[in-house]
């Protein structure tokens, strides 16, 4: 079975032939059909995620159960599933009160399992919930796998499984974007493309989306943006009151993971609005907000981790958007690639020319 693996910060993922682990109780072993290439896997490449080497990245996937332990799910041989890359344990204080998305042994459940074996004899972990995507195989724990309906393709159902459910429910589900509104949405990467569609679906009035590239600004308007500013040639505060009476915006969002834009965010936002962070900033970092005006100005921060959904739900909630027509998700895919090519793929998310590339197996 091959697997690129994950061999040191910042040099090249090297495609390994590895052996995996049969499943035990609790666990499932699925044969990954597509697998995205997410901005958060370089984010961990190159060390801004803490997350050691050598281990196997890749956590945007959705494929067919091969085998299952005994599993309180009752997952079957043939399943067809999506990884969530936080694991829901389903009998959590969070996960018992519809916040799955902070589910309280996500960690425990998702992080150093170790179920592949190197021709030396050395154990390799499957990063980021287990999932292991950049695998062609995986041994998972069954609260890190969602089973959803057969007929959906699973190309199209891997792309739920990080950046489509972040975007889109930071939108509907953590914002709650109302009918009529106007919305912001800072950084236009493939999380920002999602926030946008989330706008649309919600009716927004006016989406406005700020991103200094020329092609992410463009692709914008294909999934719904009403507006696009380059944060270089254009004020982006005076734009926003231009478009609101001198008011700000009523929902704006952080997709990229600066502490300096969050600030931007809550900024250009109205008193009584609402400012969601999406974007993940370094660990270590710090965001000031004026303290007063908090208050004052009666706005609501929210932060969103996966889009503030619950996912045994939620994928299904997308699914029926897509199959609707609402959520384009094929538009999403720059390109399909092979598992030798993920290097590739990085380099052209770096710099900032495709919104998905995903692996097919
Ligand atoms: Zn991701
Ligand atoms: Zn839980």
């Amino acid at each position: 079975m091959k697997a690129s693996v994950f061999v040191a910060n910042n040099e090249p993922l090297v495609v390994e032939e590895l052996t995996l682990d049969p499943p035990g109780p609790g666990e499932v072993h699925v044969k990954w059909d597509a697998c995205g290439v997410c901005h958060s896997d370089v984010s961990i490449w190159n060390g801004t995620l803490p997350i050691p080497a050598p281990s196997i990245l890749g956590h945007e996937g959705a494929g067919v159960v091969v085998a299952a332990g005994e599993t309180k799910l009752g997952f079957q041989p043939g399943d067809h599933v999506i990884g969530s890359f936080v694991p829901t344990c389903g009998e959590c204080f969070y996960c018992t009160h519809d916040q799955a998305y902070v589910c309280g042994k996500s960690l425990e459940i998702g992080m150093g399992r170790m179920p592949y074996t190197r021709p030396d004899g050395s154990r390799i972990m499957g990063a980021i919930g287990g999932l292991a995507g950049f695998a062609e195989e995986a041994v998972v724990h069954e609260a890190a796998i969602v089973k959803i309906p057969d007929h959906f393709p699973l190309e199209e159902a891997a792309l739920l499984g990080c950046g489509v459910t972040t975007g889109v429910g930071a939108a509907l589900f953590a914002a709650k974007v109302s009918e009529g509104s106007t919305c912001v949405v800072i950084g236009c990467g493939g999380v920002g493309q999602n926030v946008i569609q989330g706008c649309r679906i919600a009716k927004a009035a006016n989406i406005v989306a700020v991103d200094l590239n020329p092609a992410k600004r463009k692709a914008a308007e294909h999934f719904g943006a009403t507006h696009t500013v380059d944060p270089n040639e254009t004020g982006l505060d005076e734009f926003v009151r231009g478009l609101t009476e001198g008011r700000g915006a009523d929902f704006a969002f952080e997709v990229v993971g600066s502490p300096a834009l969050q600030r931007q965010a809550y900024d250009i936002t109205r008193p009584g609005g609402t400012v969601c962070w999406v974007g993940v900033p370094r660990i270590d970092s710090e965001s000031t907000l004026p303290a007063a005006l908090v208050v004052l100005e009666n706005k609501t921060v929210v932060g969103t981790i996966y889009g503030s959904a619950n996912v045994r739900r939620d994928f299904l909630t997308l699914i029926d958007y897509a199959e609707g027509g609402a959520l384009d998700l094929k538009g999403l895919v720059s390109q399909e690639i092979s598992l030798e090519d993920v290097n590739d793929a990085f380099k052209a998310m770096l710099e900032g020319d495709v919104i998905r590339s995903v692996i097919r197996y």
